[in-house]
């Protein structure tokens, strides 16, 4: 059967407006379309594909574990998932794990379990959730609304309550926020669909320290800062900051859908047996291809790496900026990268994804004023030097329209 772009158009519910272009085949940070077009990656399927296309080690735990075994529910449990629970705990502060198929489901685990905690251990009027305006945690209804862009969780009925936000980096609104009755805080510890913002590490601190003396719990959501991308396994261990909760999707399964909820056993407890749960959660294709995952990317070799391909990626971005003066600041951190417009192109990052599309390169944006860039941690040099070669005749392309 013939399929292109209009097919989509024709059969599938209008929530996505993908590229004109069909991708049918990828090998590291390279990538092909129908019509055979070669592409560079520099998106990596939103932070997704954290070793790129077609990684050897993931396409070799599929194929083993595909001849093997692929699903019976947590009726049972399974080798792989115990295994990759095993060297989850061990590589963070987490002492237990649940396994979930997405970000949004993990945060949903989450916040469910803050909830209970809090209900538990001190009643119900301790139930408020605070969260941080421009903050994403996922499209569920609850992770929608505590996201902080109202503009995604109105138009779909009254919401989940009692959840609360303030702005990012303002620790004395969030003092003023916090009080007996918060539950749980939920931040990203660097913001991404919000634009790249990384958080002041005395905020970060500030707002660890508030927790503690309220009792509410510190849920990390590095569903896309984790996984190596800031250049550490979690970017929690960059900040000297542990969060009493984390959740960790995206990169985990290097493009095989899994996401986890990593916790203390204390407060694990209290997800009892048959209080919450997924069908397909810890199913043992997606957790054999996120071991194979954490096994490369959990080594010194690729997490310094990242720190490599950053200073790399920042000096040809500035090099780009020197010549074509688009943007205001490079931010992030690792390869969780976001250039952000300035005034001239205000509002413009769209059209500087397309004309990169245009020129076969895949990039992101981040809001309406960032060009965000989340590769492969493993990209070549040359991949990376032959991207920005597109990526600068892309910039020149809109400051010359
Ligand atoms: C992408 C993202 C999510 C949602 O993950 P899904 O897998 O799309 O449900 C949640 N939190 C953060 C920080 C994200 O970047």
């Amino acid at each position: 059967m013939n399929v292109t772009r209009a097919t989509f158009d024709e059969v599938m519910v209008p929530n996505y407006n993908p590229a004109n272009m069909v991708p049918v085949r990828g090998e590291g940070s390279r990538v092909w379309d129908q019509e055979g077009n070669e592409y560079i990656d520099f998106a990596g399927g939103i932070a997704v594909n954290v070793l790129g296309h077609c990684h050897p080690a993931l396409v070799g735990a599929l194929t083993e574990q595909g001849n093997k075994l692929w699903h019976l529910s947590n009726v049972f449990t399974n080798e792989p998932a115990l295994r990759l629970a095993k060297k989850l705990t061990v590589a963070t502060f987490a002492e237990r794990v649940y396994f979930a198929n997405s970000g949004a489901e993990s945060n949903e685990a989450a916040l469910k379990l803050a909830r209970r905690y809090a209900l538990e251990k001190f009643g119900e009027d301790k139930n408020e959730i605070i969260a941080f305006n421009q903050g994403f945690h996922g499209r569920t209804f609850f992770t929608v609304t505590v996201g902080g862009q109202a503009a995604y969780s109105d138009g779909f009925g009254p919401k989940p309550g009692a959840v609360l936000h303030c702005d990012y980096n303002d620790l004395e609104a969030f003092e003023k926020l916090i009080s007996e009755k918060t539950c749980a805080v939920m931040m990203e510890p660097l913001q991404g669909e919000g634009g790249i913002i990384s958080p002041d590490a005395d905020f970060v601190k500030g707002v660890r320290e508030l927790c503690d003396k309220h009792n509410a719990l510190l849920i990390f959501d590095e569903v896309q800062s984790g996984v190596g991308r800031t250049g550490q396994l979690y970017a929690y261990m960059g900040l000297n900051v542990t969060p009493d909760i984390l959740t960790t999707a995206k990169s985990l399964g290097g493009g095989f859908p899994i996401g986890a909820m990593l916790t203390t056993a204390e407060i694990a407890a209290h997800l009892k047996a048959g209080t919450h749960g997924s069908t397909y959660g810890g199913n043992p294709l997606a957790c054999a291809v996120a071991e194979a995952a954490l096994d490369v990317v959990n080594t010194p070799e690729v997490l310094s790496g990242v720190v490599e391909r950053e200073n790399l990626f920042r000096e040809l971005l500035g090099e780009i900026n020197d010549k074509y003066n688009v943007f205001s600041e490079v931010r992030g951190k690792g390869l969780l990268l976001g250039a952000a417009l300035n005034q001239d192109y205000a509002g413009r990052a769209r059209d500087f994804l397309v004309a990169a599309t245009n020129e076969k390169l895949m990039c992101l944006v981040a809001g309406a004023n960032v060009v965000r860039f989340a590769p492969s941690l493993i990209i070549t040099e040359e991949e990376i030097r032959d991207g920005m070669a597109r990526f600068e005749r892309a910039v020149a392309n809109v400051v010359n329209a």
